[in-house]
């Protein structure tokens, strides 16, 4: 685990509000939401980012965009429209190296992003 924040929530040593366990993803409210919804879905594995993933991940990933999908409609965003980020390097502004999938939505998001 190390020092990694994202491993330190979790595994429940850091609180959070949550959103969503399973087996192997959890998913919890962004601390500093940019829009009405935005949650976090990460690995409970440690993974530093998307250039990190092994061969035989996909499955893993695949299941990270299915939570999204519920947590759309749970959280009542899925109509009107929501977006996913993976943010990676430097360029895209990553500023925690574990894996992690921003779900969005709740008002109009410009696009292209910054
Ligand atoms: P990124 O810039 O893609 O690496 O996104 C990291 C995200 O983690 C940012 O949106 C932060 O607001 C969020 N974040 C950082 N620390 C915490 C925390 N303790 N709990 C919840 N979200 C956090
Ligand atoms: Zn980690």
């Amino acid at each position: 685990m190390g020092d990694c924040l994202f491993c330190r929530i979790a595994a429940g040593k850091i609180p959070a509000t949550l959103a969503a366990e399973t087996d192997d993803l959890v998913a919890f409210h962004d601390v500093k939401p940019q829009a009405p919804v935005h949650v976090l879905v990460i690995p409970r594995r440690h993974i530093a980012g998307l250039n990190d993933l092994d061969p035989g991940d996909e499955g893993l990933v695949g299941r990270m965009f299915g939570l999204a999908r519920t947590l759309a409609a749970r959280l009542g965003i899925a109509e009107r429209g929501w977006r996913t980020v993976f943010n990676v390097g430097p360029d895209a502004g990553q500023t925690v190296f574990h894996l992690h999938l921003h779900v969005m939505g709740g008002r109009p998001l410009g696009w292209p992003p910054g």
